[in-house]
């Protein structure tokens, strides 16, 4: 690896926007273009989101971001120590959300998949959710 960091914060919704801005500050190193920087930072807005509003949805806690630089390519990873995911299979298709009623649309594993080159969703119950994103 090139270089590699580390963050840690607290399941606040502000702070959603400030891993966005740390991802994407990161990620500029490598001198991705426009469209691949707006795309990261796209991917991991909605991981870290979904860490916040899912993982943390009774509880509060601490998400950990981390960012891997290669010569030829980056790899993020957005984990809780949160619920978990019963079924990942289920929560990856479009349009499924278990917050139907709150205006999620259940499209962020979509957006994910569709801005990153490759996602892999690791969860177990009550331990909590990992989400590796490559592009
Ligand atoms: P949207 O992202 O469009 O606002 P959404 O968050 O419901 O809606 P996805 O991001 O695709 O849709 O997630 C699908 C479902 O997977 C969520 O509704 C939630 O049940 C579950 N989920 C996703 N991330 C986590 C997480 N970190 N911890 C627990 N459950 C999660
Ligand atoms: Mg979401």
């Amino acid at each position: 690896p090139i270089n590699y960091m580390k963050l840690e914060f607290s399941s606040k919704s502000s702070n959603e926007g400030f891993a966005r801005v740390v991802a994407a500050a990161f990620v500029s190193q490598v001198d991705p273009t426009i469209e691949e920087m707006a795309d990261v930072k796209t991917a991991v807005s909605e991981a870290v989101t979904n860490a916040i509003i899912h993982g943390y949805e009774k509880t509060s806690g601490l998400v950990r971001m981390e960012c891997i630089l290669y010569s030829d390519g980056v790899e993020i990873t957005v984990e809780d120590d949160g619920q978990g995911i019963p079924d990942v299979n289920l929560a990856r298709q479009p349009m499924y959300t278990s917050k139907p009623d709150m205006e999620r649309s259940g499209m962020g594993f979509t957006v994910m998949e569709s801005f990153m080159d490759r996602v892999e969703v690791i969860s177990e119950v009550g331990k909590g959710t990992k989400v590796t994103m490559y592009k």
